[in-house]
């Protein structure tokens, strides 16, 4: 998590540096709105992909899958787990790709989106959590920031964790949720995925039964939404 965090300051520093040296702050800035927009989107597809194919075996990513797995069986403890045990995979990918960005480039535009981008992402486990939260148990800050839609909303994520559970799939601010979901984008990728490569996605079967474990919890939680 340290070397995550201090990755991503580097990428911020150097940006803000060059920013400094050449006058010109509104390309950068752009580029971190489109790094943020973008996260989303990235995060929306990882969390698909994890959620639908593959196992704790597969190459890789199968403790991700592991664990994606046991936070649909039992969605409220991702709130108990402690923050840098959330955040270490997610650290760590940021730490291996974005270092050696930071020590060849010196576009400050370039720079702000990977900083913007891969902070989201590094982050977006802990903006998944706060999606977890209950209102009283929730900072000031984070209630507003997910009411304007800066955040995603708990009510937006708590779908994700009901029937048919085959939607509201992005995690940093579920601004591409409704476009996801509404042009049915994911289905049209496991019908493409099944027809070249037989792989059939998690959410066509079973899942009812798997992941309705914690669902009396889950109502209780959401009576506070
Ligand atoms: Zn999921
Ligand atoms: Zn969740």
């Amino acid at each position: 998590m340290v070397s995550g965090c201090t990755t991503l300051l580097i990428c911020f520093a150097k940006s803000a540096l060059g920013v400094v040296d050449s006058h010109r702050w509104v390309g950068p800035l752009i580029a971190c709105c489109i790094g943020y927009v973008l996260s989303d989107l990235a995060s929306g597809i990882y969390h698909w992909g994890i959620d639908n194919y593959g196992s704790a075996k597969t190459l890789v990513f199968g403790n991700q899958i592991d664990a994606f797995q046991h936070h649909h069986k039992h969605p409220w403890i991702i709130t108990k787990s402690q923050f840098a045990k959330n955040h270490r995979i997610l650290a760590g990918g940021v730490t291996f790709i974005v270092l050696p960005i930071n020590l060849l480039c010196k576009d400050p535009t370039i720079l702000a989106f990977i900083g913007a981008f891969s902070g989201c992402i590094m982050f977006s486990q802990q903006f998944h959590t706060w999606a977890h939260g209950t209102k009283n148990k929730l900072p000031k800050i984070v209630l507003a920031l997910q009411d304007v839609g800066i955040l995603v909303s708990r009510s937006q994520h708590v779908a994700h964790h009901r029937l048919p559970y085959n939607n509201n799939y992005c995690l940093v601010s579920g601004l591409w949720n409704n476009f996801l979901d509404g042009y049915k984008v994911f289905e049209l990728l496991e019908r493409i995925f099944f027809f070249i490569f037989g792989a059939q996605p998690r959410s066509w079967s079973g899942l009812d039964l798997e992941w309705t474990e914690e669902i009396e919890t889950q109502s209780l939680c959401d009576s506070q939404y």
